[in-house]
């Protein structure tokens, strides 16, 4: 699992699944998952990546494809990754706009200094994560219900095909 460009939502719809989460748990190794630890490298051989969140910066779009290089199935796993939701509405607005707005407000530190090497550049736009590589399976919503993620994840450990609703909004 990552949380790129959102907010922690998915993340934490899959902890909704409370005392289920004990009947999915024992069959997964949860080898990569920088919101509860933090691994440093991505390994190799992962076969399913619940990847959070849409591209926004340079940093993105590097682990994006690196995830491709070294998944098997790449999820896009909610609304921001798969369409690039909410983070999405600054697309109405230049990176500059975006830049010269965030960093000019009072209640910011060194008020009117754009740092550019201690955070990654941010890309001209939001994006979905497959603008830049293939996307296997799209689990939708913001976030996706407990029991969808449950049931996509249960599908696969089983080698089976997972039943994903195909509306890009999912009022299940
Ligand atoms: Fe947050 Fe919704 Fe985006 Fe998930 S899809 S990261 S819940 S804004």
């Amino acid at each position: 699992m990552i949380q790129l460009c959102g907010c922690s939502g998915c993340h934490i719809s899959l902890l909704d699944l409370h005392d289920k989460l004990l009947e999915v748990l024992p069959n997964l190794e949860i080898v990569y998952a920088p919101i509860v630890a933090d691994p440093k490298e991505i390994p190799e051989g992962i076969d399913v990546f619940l990847v959070e969140g849409g591209i926004r910066n340079e940093h993105d779009e590097h682990l994006i494809h690196e995830i491709r290089e070294k998944s098997k199935i790449v999820i896009a796993w909610g609304t921001c990754a798969a369409y690039g939701g909410i983070p999405g509405l600054a697309n109405l607005y230049t990176k500059e706009e975006l830049l010269n707005t965030v960093y000019t407000t009072d209640s910011t530190d060194n008020k009117g200094e754009i740092p550019s090497e201690e955070i990654p550049a941010l890309e001209e736009y939001v994006k979905p994560i497959s603008d830049f590589v293939k996307v296997d399976y799209i689990i939708p919503g913001c976030p996706p219900t407990p029991k969808m993620i449950a049931d996509a994840i249960v599908a696969l450990l089983n080698g089976e095909e997972p039943k994903l609703p195909t509306k890009i909004v999912c009022d299940e």
